[in-house]
C-alpha cells in the first residue's frame, strides 16, 4: 500500500494543508487537500473519498473536485463514503445548493458527479479490493476511524480527528497494524484545550499508544498545529519511541 501524504497540518496556513491522504492514486482518506496539491489527471484518477468527519478542513477539497471534473471530464463520476451522520451533514450544510450547487444532482439528477455512500459502523466494506472499515473515534462532532486492509494483508488505520478514545483501540485488539496514523494537534501544556476540542497531545497520544494490545509497526502522528510545530516536535523527540514519526506533506509511506 501507497500512501501519498496530500495534507498533515491541523490548519491552513503556506506549506501546511489540511488532512488528505492518497492511497495507491484511487482512495482517498479525508478531503483537505485533493484539489491544491493533486494535478488535473491525478484528480481524475480518485475513485472513492471516505471521510472520517464532516469538518471543514477534512472535506474541504469535495466540492472544488466536482466543480473540476464537471468543466473538463463531465464523465467522470466519485463517489464519497462515510457514516450516515456525516453524510447527511454533508448534504445539508454543503452541497446544498447555496454554500454550493448540489453535485450528487450535476449533470443529471440521477447520476451526479458525486455519489454519497453511507457506510455502517464497524461494517467492512469492499472498495476496488481494499477492506475498509469505519470504527467511532471521540471527536466533538461524529467521527470514524479507517482500518484499510489492502490485498496483501498490510493494515493501517487512520484516526482522523480525536480526543481519548480507548473503545477503538478495544475494537482494534485482534489486529497487529502496519501503520496508524495518529493524531496530535496541540503541546501538551494546551492539554484542557485539547481535550475540550476533541483532540490529542502528544501525552495524551502516548497514552493511547499504551491502550492498544498490539503495538503498530509504525505510527505516523498528523494534524499538528503549524503556530505549534516546534514544540509539538520537541514533545514527540522527547518521547523517544523510535517507531513515531511525524509526518511531512509530499512524503510518501510504503506499508
Ligand atoms: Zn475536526
Ligand atoms: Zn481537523
Amino acid at each position: 500500500m501507497k500512501i501519498r501524504v496530500l495534507g498533515c497540518s491541523g490548519a491552513e496556513m503556506p506549506g501546511h494543508n489540511p488532512s488528505s491522504f492518497l492511497i495507491d492514486g484511487v482512495i482517498v482518506l479525508d478531503a483537505g487537500s485533493i484539489t491544491s496539491t493533486l494535478n488535473e489527471k491525478e484528480q481524475c484518477n480518485i475513485k472513492s473519498i471516505f471521510v472520517t468527519h464532516a469538518h471543514l478542513d477534512h472535506i474541504r477539497g469535495i466540492p472544488f473536485l466536482a466543480d473540476n471534473l464537471i468543466i473538463n471530464k463531465p464523465d467522470i463520476r466519485f463517489e464519497v463514503l462515510s457514516i450516515k451522520p456525516i453524510i447527511k451533514a454533508m448534504k445539508d450544510n454543503l452541497l446544498n445548493s447555496t454554500i454550493w450547487p448540489d453535485f450528487t444532482d450535476i449533470p443529471h439528477p440521477k447520476d451526479g458527479i458525486i455519489k454519497l455512500t453511507e457506510l455502517k459502523e464497524n461494517k467492512e466494506r469492499d472498495e476496488l479490493g481494499y477492506k475498509i472499515t469505519p470504527i467511532k473515534v471521540n471527536h466533538t462532532v461524529p467521527a470514524v476511524g479507517y482500518l484499510v486492509v489492502d490485498k496483501n494483508g498490510k493494515s493501517l488505520f487512520y484516526t482522523g480527528d480525536t480526543g481519548p478514545t480507548p473503545k477503538t483501540w478495544k475494537r482494534l485488539k485482534n489486529i497487529c497494524l502496519d501503520a496508524l496514523i495518529i493524531e496530535v494537534s496541540f503541546p501538551n501544556k494546551m492539554k484542557e484545550l485539547a481535550l475540550m476540542t476533541g483532540h490529542l497531545t502528544a501525552e495524551l497520544m502516548l497514552n493511547e499508544i499504551k491502550s492498544i494490545k498490539c503495538m503498530p509497526k509504525k505510527i505516523f502522528i498528523t494534524h499538528p498545529k503549524p503556530q505549534y510545530l516546534k514544540q509539538i516536535i520537541t514533545e514527540l523527540e522527547a518521547l523517544k519511541m523510535k517507531n513515531i514519526i511525524l509526518l511531512e506533506e509530499g512524503k510518501i509511506i510504503n506499508i
